[in-house]
């Protein structure tokens, strides 16, 4: 067994690092304080997408065909921790990489691969995921947006909630009900809706997350042609199980909260008290979550490396991930308090976001659920 990075994986990892630190502003703190959909943010990113897509490294786990450079999902998973690690300065865009492209790969016609996957490829595509909505989050499939078929084009009606970004995005990855008879799981489609089309209207909510970050997204009567259909109809929970799986490990969270220890354990040095046997223990504890996420992440990279189907460790991993981002969170604010983590520097959106990351994607109690019910081989629901 070989535990070692290979020396490929190493020195891609330096050159990214080597890149990122001159990549970024000296006062990016600043600049990502207000989150990823800021205008700040959302424009720095644009430009930087596309400085990572010159180097091939905004998608370089994808197949060259589209886009990518064939490199392994260890190279991705290196990718993830240090753009995390630093912030996510990708803003909306690492949604696209982990797992809009990886789902239009699967299910998509050759002329929605050729349409999307260059533009993502180049860092030239924002997308919002159109799932949540006012009555149905945890119980994703209590959603009653419609899209119904009049000829050759699905007749959209519906309002969607929690929808990041959608104010920078110019496609939706949309799931509705098809079929108005249908229940639960049976009956839905995923559209890849352009934002541009008539009778959408976008309406920023207003949270603790960041600046113009949560959206209501009213479709009224928006006529989408069926080309735009991802994968069969009456099949979307599926193409949507599918795109999750990525989604769960495309977010190492557990790169930022060590980055962050990193920071409070130079602020506690500053401060003469890292020798304390106390504060010793608990920034011990902290990055032994950390940690622990991080290898279960790994374990699921290493399935991915080995062309395995996704399992409940995807879950797994998503939990460890929140967990340790909370626990590192809740200790800085305990050691330092708010004004003395803003006097040290840091950016309070990272306090915001791992707030809720116990929300986002699906929260930590459903997760759990789904881990209790699919390690002990239990039906789904
Ligand atoms: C930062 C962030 C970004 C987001 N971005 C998007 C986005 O881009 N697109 C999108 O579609 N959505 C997005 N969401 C919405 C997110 O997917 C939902 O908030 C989430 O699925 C929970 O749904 P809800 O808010 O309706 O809470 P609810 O479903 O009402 O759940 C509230 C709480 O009830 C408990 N609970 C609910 N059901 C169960 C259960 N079965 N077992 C045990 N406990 C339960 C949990 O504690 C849960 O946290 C985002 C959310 C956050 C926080």
């Amino acid at each position: 067994m070989e535990f070692e990075w290979s020396l490929e994986d190493a020195a891609f990892r330096r050159q990214l690092a080597a890149f990122l630190d001159a990549a970024l502003p000296g006062d990016w703190d600043e600049l990502a304080k207000d989150g990823p959909g800021s205008e700040a943010q959302a424009a720095f990113a644009r430009g930087f997408c596309a400085q990572l897509a010159e180097r091939g490294w905004l998608t370089p786990h994808w197949p060259a065909a589209y886009g990518g450079r064939d490199a392994s999902p260890w190279q991705h998973a290196i990718l993830g921790e240090e753009l995390w690690g630093r912030g996510e300065p990708r803003g909306p865009q690492y949604m696209n990489v982990n797992w809009i492209g990886p789902a239009i790969m699967k299910y998509g016609s050759e002329a929605q691969k050729r349409e999307h996957l260059p533009r993502i490829a180049r860092g030239d595509a924002f997308w919002c995921q159109g799932f949540s909505e006012p009555d149905a989050g945890s119980d994703l499939v209590a959603l009653r947006t419609r899209a119904l078929r009049d000829g050759a084009e699905y007749v959209v009606e519906g309002t969607k909630l929690w929808t990041s970004y959608a104010n920078h995005a110019d496609h939706c990855f949309l799931l509705a009900r098809c079929d108005p008879d249908s229940k639960r799981h049976r009956g839905l489609v995923v559209l890849l809706v352009p934002m541009s089309l008539p009778g959408i209207e976008v309406r920023e909510v207003p949270s603790v997350v960041g600046e113009r970050y949560f959206h209501e997204v009213v479709f009224r009567g928006v006529r989408v042609p069926e080309a735009a259909r991802l994968g069969p109809e009456g099949e979307g929970w599926e193409v949507v199980g599918y795109a999750l799986q990525y989604e769960r490990v495309g977010a190492p969270r557990y790169a930022r909260a060590a980055r962050t220890l990193d920071r409070l354990a130079s602020l506690l040095r500053a401060a003469g008290r890292l020798g304390e046997p106390e504060v010793q223990a608990r920034l011990g504890e902290a990055r032994a979550l950390c940690e622990a996420a991080r290898l279960l992440s790994y374990r699921v990279v290493d399935q991915r490396a080995h062309g395995e189907a996704p399992s409940a460790d995807t879950n797994v991993a998503r939990v460890a991930g929140t967990f340790a981002e909370q626990w590192v969170a809740d200790l800085a604010l305990e050691l330092f308090g708010a004004a003395g983590l803003a006097a040290g520097g840091f950016a309070d959106a990272q306090f915001r976001m791992a707030m809720t990351a116990g929300v986002a994607v699906g929260a930590t109690e459903v997760q759990l659920n789904l881990i209790a019910s699919r390690l002990l081989g239990l039906p789904r629901e």
